[in-house]
C-alpha cells in the first residue's frame, strides 16, 4: 500500500516548495531488512575505520552550503542558528564519537571479582543492531542525523524518520552519505508520520525518540510491547532563576536569548523566568530593551541581512501561544512586549512575547509554550524561587544566576533538572562528554557522554580463570557443585559473621 506523498512548506512564507514520497510499513520494514544485513560489516571495522568515514560526512556537512540553506528553509530559522548550533553540534558530536570517548566505550573492561577470586570477568560490548531514530522538527539536523552519530559510531546501523514537517534535511544527508561513498544501507532515512513512525518501532533492535510527550508514551508502550530498549527526550518547562545579587545585565541579554532562540522551539529554552522580588522590575525593564533591538523576520538564504528571530516551524504553536497568552491576560497577567502575531512579516512569525505578573497556577506557567512567549514570576527570595522552579511535572534543563557562584551551585543541587546552568544558559547541550537527559516528565534515559555510547551496545559478560588459577578454580568448583557438603556448609556458617560485619 502506498501512503500520500508529503508536501514540505517555508514556514516563512507558507508556501510548499517540495513533495517527498512517504514510506509505509512495507517500505520501512524493507529499510529495517537491508540496515540488517549491512549492519555487521560496518560494526566489524574498526572503529578508526568508522571514524575515518564518519568524519568525511562530517566535513562534508560543514562545507556543503546546501546543508545550512536546507535546514533555514524548512525550519525558519537564522542562518546563525543553522550554521553555529546544528552544523557545529554535528560536527562536534561526530569527533567526540568517533574519538578517545568512542574508544572507551567500546573498551573491554576486566574486573577481579572479590568472592571468586581465581575468576576475570570481562564485559564486551556488541553493538545492538538497527538503531531506530525518530525525530522533531525544531532541529532537523541536530536532533535527527545529530542523533544517528552516536549509534553509527558504536557499529550499529540507523535507519532515521525525520518529522514530515522538516524531512529535507535528513534526505539530503542521506544522500551525502551515499556521494561520500559511505557503506550502502548503514544509513537510512524514512520519511511519514505515526504509521511510518509505528513501523520502525515494531522493526529496530532500540529506538532513540525526541519528542512530545504524548507521542512519548506511545513509543515507550510500543518499545516495552517488544522488550527494547528505548531513549525519551521529551519537551521542557526549563526555568531561569535571577537572584539579586546576579550580573543583570548578563541575565538579561541569556534570558532574551534562551527564550526567543529559533522563536521559542528549543527544547532546553527558558520557558519561565523566575526572579527575585527586589530586581524584578529592573531586569524586565532591560529584557524589554533587548527585545526590542531583536531583528525579527524570513533569514532568505539569498539576502545578506541579518535577522535574530525567524519564523514558526509547525504553525500550530501559535495557536498554543495565542491560547496560553489569552488564559494569563484573563488571569491577571500583563503584556511587557509582543502578544500577537507578526502577519506583517508573513504567516509564520509571532512576536517574542514578555508576559509579567504570572502565577504558577496558569497555563503558560504550567505547560510547555514551544514558542516566543516567556512568561516571568515574581519571588520573595532563593528559597521561594527554588520551591516555583521544582513546581513542575517536567525536568529538562534549568538555569540560576547568582554574584555568589558557590550559593548557586549549592541551590543547582537542589533543582529538579537533567542539567542546570550556573550564570549561563543552552549552552550545556554542547558539553557532549557529559550526559544530557531529562527527569520526571521530561524523559528516559540520555544523550551524551560515554554512557550515551554505551546504550547503544549490549554487554557481554564472559567469566573465565586468571591466568595460572586453573587448578585452584576447578577445587572451588568441586566443593560448590554437586555432590554439596556438610563440611563446607560448616565453613560458610562460620565465615558468614565474620566477613560481614
Ligand atoms: P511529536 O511527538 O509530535 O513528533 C516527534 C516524532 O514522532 C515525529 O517524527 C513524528 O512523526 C513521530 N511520531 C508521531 N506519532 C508517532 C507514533 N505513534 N509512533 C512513532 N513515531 C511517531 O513532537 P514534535 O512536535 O515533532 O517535537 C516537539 C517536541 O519535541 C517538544 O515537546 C520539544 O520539547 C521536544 N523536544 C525535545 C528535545 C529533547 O532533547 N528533550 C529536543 C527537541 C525537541
Amino acid at each position: 500500500m502506498s501512503t500520500p506523498d508529503i508536501d514540505v512548506v517555508s514556514p516563512a512564507t507558507g508556501k510548499a516548495f517540495a513533495r517527498v514520497p512517504s514510506h509505509d510499513a512495507t517500505a520501512v520494514e524493507a529499510a529495517i531488512v537491508r540496515a540488517r544485513a549491512a549492519q555487521p560489516a560496518w560494526a566489524a571495522l574498526p572503529l578508526a575505520e568508522r571514524r575515518r568515514a564518519l568524519r568525511r560526512l562530517s566535513h562534508r556537512i560543514a562545507t556543503d552550503p546546501e546543508v545550512v540553506r536546507t535546514i533555514m528553509r524548512e525550519s525558519g530559522k537564522p542562518r546563525f542558528e543553522a550554521e553555529v548550533i546544528e552544523v557545529l553540534y554535528t560536527c562536534e558530536m561526530t569527533r567526540f564519537a568517533t574519538g578517545r570517548a568512542g574508544r572507551r566505550a567500546l573498551r573491554d573492561e576486566v574486573h577481579s571479582p572479590l568472592l571468586m577470586a581465581t575468576k576475570r570477568a570481562r564485559v564486551v560490548r556488541h553493538a545492538l543492531g538497527v538503531v531506530g531514530i525518530i525525530g522533531p522538527w525544531n532541529w532537523p539536523l541536530l536532533n535527527n542525523y545529530g542523533d544517528a552519530i552516536a549509534p553509527l559510531a558504536m557499529g550499529n546501523a540507523v535507519v532515521l524518520k525525520p518529522s514530515p514537517i522538516t524531512p529535507m534535511t535528513s534526505l539530503l544527508v542521506e544522500r551525502l552519505w551515499r556521494e561520500e561513498g559511505l557503506p550502502k544501507d548503514v544509513f537510512q532515512v524514512v520519511v511519514g508520520g505515526a504509521e511510518t513512525g509505528e513501523a520502525l518501532v515494531s522493526g529496530v533492535d532500540m529506538v532513540f525518540f525526541t519528542g512530545s510527550q504524548a507521542t512519548g508514551r506511545l513509543v515507550a508502550q510500543a518499545a516495552g510491547a517488544r522488550l527494547i530498549p528505548c531513549v525519551l527526550e521529551l519537551g521542557g518547562n526549563s526555568p531561569m532563576i535571577v537572584l539579586a545579587d546576579a550580573d543583570l545585565e548578563r541575565a538579561a541579554r541569556a534570558a532574551v536569548w534562551s527564550a526567543f532562540a529559533h522563536s521559542g522551539q528549543v527544547c532546553i529554552r527558558t520557558e519561565r523566568l523566575i526572579v527575585e522580588a527586589s530586581i524584578h522590575d529592573q531586569l524586565v525593564q532591560r529584557c524589554v530593551e533587548l527585545m526590542a533591538e531583536l531583528r525579527q523576520g524570513h533569514d532568505d538564504p539569498a539576502s545578506d541581512r541579518e535577522i535574530d528571530v525567524g519564523a514558526i516551524t509547525f504553525s500550530p504553536q501559535m495557536d498554543r501561544a495565542d491560547r496560553q497568552i489569552a488564559e494569563a491576560l484573563g488571569r491577571g497577567a500583563r503584556l511587557a512586549a509582543g502578544g500577537a502575531r507578526r502577519s506583517d512579516l508573513g504567516p509564520g512569525f509571532f512576536a517574542p512575547t514578555l508576559l509579567v505578573g504570572v502565577t504558577p497556577d496558569m497555563e503558560v506557567s504550567r505547560h510547555e509554550t514551544f514558542a516566543p512567549v516567556l512568561p516571568v514570576l515574581r519571588a520573595a527570595d532563593a528559597e521561594e524561587a527554588l520551591r516555583l522552579a521544582n513546581d513542575s511535572a517536567h525536568g529538562l534543563s534549568a538555569s540560576i544566576w547568582s554574584g555568589d557562584e558557590a550559593r548557586a551551585r549549592a541551590l543547582a543541587r537542589r533543582l529538579e533538572a537533567g542539567t542546570v546552568c550556573v550564570n549561563d544558559v543552552l549552552v550545556n547541550y554542547f558539553c557532549v562528554e557529559a550526559p544530557l537527559g531529562g527527569i520526571k516528565a521530561s524523559g528516559l534515559g540520555i544523550r551524551h557522554g560515554v554512557e550515551g555510547l554505551r546504550q547503544f551496545c549490549r554487554i557481554e559478560t564472559i567469566v573465565d580463570d586468571r591466568f595460572l588459577a586453573r587448578g585452584l578454580s576447578g577445587l572451588i568448583a568441586r566443593q560448590l557443585q554437586f555432590p554439596y557438603s556438610r563440611k563446607v556448609l560448616r565453613l560458610v556458617d562460620w565465615l558468614l559473621p565474620r566477613l560481614y560485619r
